[in-house]
């Protein structure tokens, strides 16, 4: 069964195809398309270039195109695509301005090209829809939330892959079964005692940190919009309400001026007044920058702020996982989220630590209660999964 995993930014195509034949899951092929100006175009260029690298012979080889769509109203999971979530998906296109357009653009584009195969939505919000409602709810007026004020959560592919993986890591098929069941039984087969609960943080170019109890998601620091929780590359993370008032009166800008700051300027870009990277920073840092290293511990504080409130809505925690490219390749700033933690049972080994990038790993010293882990995680391939499972379901 060979599964297209489609990746559609506004100028923007990457792919990978997955072959789950005989019981593997092989990546066939990979490759994209920036600065996309035509992009049906782009298209035609994707499947031809799956052709010429002899992955598929033609468009019906192809079981199922997937995407990582982001939001839709009153839509989550992973669902078939049809009118009625594309509708859903424009009818929440205000939340989610830089993703959904996009996205609907693209899978029109894909309906024309290929009618006979299905395509398949797992969305970013579906890993959170068995979350308690207290951990998702704002404290706004009743109408509010009716029209999508609440925490929605995001980067829901990238946390349900360390679900699965982390499960496997620590020994407990029976949680790994439940988190890969999900969407299917709505994580309702059976795990045994005790509670597996693991904290994963995702940082990268943006970043999020979520609590995972038995495979399902207690919460997320991304609420409303990707715009929330930790300080992103250059958005601007959690801010106060009163916030955006009181900068426009007082800067006299005006809201979409606010808002083009508060997305392109702020964040690590905006803290450093270097760069969107932590490479940058980093180096700016040991050089001395001031501002750069404010905005590394700016980072780091943010980090710790999120572990600590799911360690303490899990009452405790088995493991924390780090991912993405921040989380798998930078060790210093691993060290700094996990440091002075020993009376919480936190204990990294420096030497493991220094010497992780990109691989798995167990990062923790042996006495550590709570085990401190790297997993660099695969979101295309849990969008291909479960497009596969969910054929398979029907
Ligand atoms: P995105 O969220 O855009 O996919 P990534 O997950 O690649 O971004 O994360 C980008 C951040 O991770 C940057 O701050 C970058 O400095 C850091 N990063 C990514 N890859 C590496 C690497 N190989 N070595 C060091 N830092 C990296």
């Amino acid at each position: 069964m060979k599964i297209l995993v489609a990746n559609l930014g506004s100028t923007s195509l990457k792919w990978r195809l997955f072959d789950f034949s005989n019981g593997a899951e092989t990546l066939l092929h990979k490759g994209g398309f920036e600065r996309v100006a035509d992009y049906p175009k782009a298209i035609e260029d994707c499947l031809a270039a799956l052709k010429d690298a002899g992955a598929i012979a033609n468009e019906s080889d192809l079981a199922a195109v997937g995407f990582k769509t982001v939001i839709a109203k009153g839509v989550t999971g992973c669902v078939r695509i049809d009118d009625r979530v594309l509708a859903a998906m424009e009818a929440f296109n205000g939340l989610a301005p830089a993703h959904n357009p996009p996205y609907l653009t693209g899978i029109r584009l894909f309906v024309r090209r290929v009618p006979g195969v299905p395509l398949v939505a797992l969305f970013e919000t579906a890993f959170y829809q068995f979350a308690p409602e207290p951990m998702m709810r704002y404290a706004v007026p009743p109408a509010w939330h009716d029209i999508g004020v609440r925490r929605w959560g995001f980067h829901g592919a990238s946390h349900k892959f360390i679900a699965e993986r982390s499960a496997q890591l620590l020994g407990r098929d029976d949680v790994a079964r439940r988190a890969q069941s999900l969407y299917l039984d709505a994580g309702k087969s059976p795990v045994s005692a005790p509670d597996l609960r693991v904290i994963s943080c995702h940082l990268g170019g943006s970043s999020s940190i979520t609590g995972i109890r038995n495979g399902v998601a207690i919460g997320t620091s991304m609420g409303m919009s990707p715009q929330s929780g930790l300080p992103q590359n250059n958005r601007v993370g959690d801010l106060d309400a009163e916030a955006l008032p009181y900068a426009v009166k007082t800067l006299g800008l005006t809201v979409a001026e606010a808002q083009r700051q508060l997305t392109q300027e702020s964040g690590l870009k905006g803290l450093s007044g270097v760069s969107n990277d932590i490479r940058d920073i980093t180096t700016a840092a040991e050089q001395g920058n001031a501002q750069a290293r404010r905005a590394l511990d700016v980072f780091v504080a943010s980090a710790r702020h999120w572990i600590g409130s799911y360690f303490f809505g899990m009452g405790g925690a088995d493991a924390i996982v780090f991912t993405a490219g921040i989380g798998e390749n930078r060790a210093e700033i691993r060290a700094a989220i996990c440091a002075n933690l020993d009376q919480l049972g936190i204990i990294l080994d420096a030497e493991k630590n220094a010497a992780t990038r990109s691989q798995e790993a167990v990062i923790s010293a042996a006495d550590s209660r709570v085990k401190v882990m790297v997993i660099p995680t695969n979101e295309e391939l849990v969008v291909a999964r479960e497009t596969k499972r969910l054929l398979e379901a029907r």
